[in-house]
């Protein structure tokens, strides 16, 4: 009798260890360069949303450098959009009211958005292609004059140069011996409508140098480093569209435009966060170098229109 109820226990646990590794398995993340879209996992696409931008480096105070490895990368998996709010931004409140001429972001009002059914109806294609740990960093605590920061995330708008696949085949470059070459996007998104991630979104993507948010609380930007020119990388969420084959390797300054695709899966992207309408903002608009100016060809009007249908305000 003994023997036979510990059997039966030793077969349960046998059982459970077995499933945790099948689960675990199961989980990892795929890397491919190739653009070909994996099978669903919602909860595995949020956790790439900007919902999960914040101040990674606010929780362990260390001066990160870009070549950190992400190896040990945590990625927070949410059940749930979430608001996006940075670890210390109460604390850090008066702190930074204080003085820094250069960014001084007033707290906005907190909106919070609830997606909708038209949201979960829509589910498109997306692969994770990892950029070369050389091309991002971690988000600083602290800017270069010890002031914590606190500025709430933004979503910069992109487009490629040329195809997606080019876009990826450079951020996939170790580039750690030319900090003029590091560049990232947190995520690019095909003509096609694949959602490609690319970097974390709780890490700091090289998508726009010299740069300056001018929003509702005032002008926002972030210095880092003494050798760079101050930008919004610290808070931003950068998103990149693939731009039309007869835009490719060509300056113009409009184009054929962006496939309806691409703007649903933009929508459901932005939709998992609750960074408001008027902190959607584009390279042109943040750039104070003189020589970005995409997306170009970008309908704001139809984005909007389609992001409202994914995602509502709480009442
Ligand atoms: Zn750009």
């Amino acid at each position: 009798m003994r023997d036979s109820v510990w059997i039966t226990r030793l077969l349960a646990i046998s059982l459970v260890i077995l499933a945790a590794i099948v689960l675990l398995l199961s989980n990892k993340e795929v890397s491919n360069s190739n653009l070909t879209a994996n099978s669903q996992s919602p909860s595995e696409q949020k956790a790439w949303s900007p919902a999960n931008v914040q101040y990674q480096s606010a929780i362990k105070p260390t001066i990160p450098t870009p070549s950190q490895s992400p190896d040990n990368q945590v990625v927070a998996v949410t059940p749930k959009p979430q608001p996006i709010q940075t670890n210390n931004q109460k604390a850090n409140q008066k702190a930074n009211q204080k003085n820094n001429q250069v960014s001084k972001p007033q707290p906005l009002p907190k909106t919070v958005f609830t997606t909708t059914a038209t949201f979960s109806s829509y589910q498109p294609k997306y692969t994770v292609a990892w950029a070369d740990p050389s091309n991002y960093g971690d988000r600083f605590a602290t800017d270069i004059h010890g002031m914590p920061l606190m500025n709430p995330p933004i979503i910069v708008l992109h487009e490629t140069t040329n195809s997606a696949q080019s876009a990826v085949n450079t951020f996939k470059t170790n580039n750690s011996g030319d900090e003029n070459r590091q560049v990232s996007y947190h995520t690019l998104i095909a003509r096609n409508g694949l959602v490609v991630y690319l970097v974390p979104p709780d890490k700091r993507a090289f998508g726009a140098g010299n740069s300056v948010f001018e929003g509702a609380g005032g002008i926002e930007t972030v210095q880092t480093n003494l050798n760079l020119k101050p930008s919004v990388n610290n808070f931003a969420y950068h998103v990149s569209l693939e731009t039309p084959p007869d835009a490719w390797d060509k300056n113009v300054s409009s184009h054929s435009g962006y496939t309806d695709e691409q703007y649903y899966a933009l929508a459901w992207l932005i939709a998992q966060s609750d960074v408001p309408d008027d902190r959607i903002t584009t390279h042109r608009a943040v750039d104070r170098s003189g020589q970005r100016i995409d997306p170009v060809s970008f309908d704001f009007d139809k984005f909007f229109n389609i992001l409202h249908t994914f995602r509502v305000k709480n009442a």
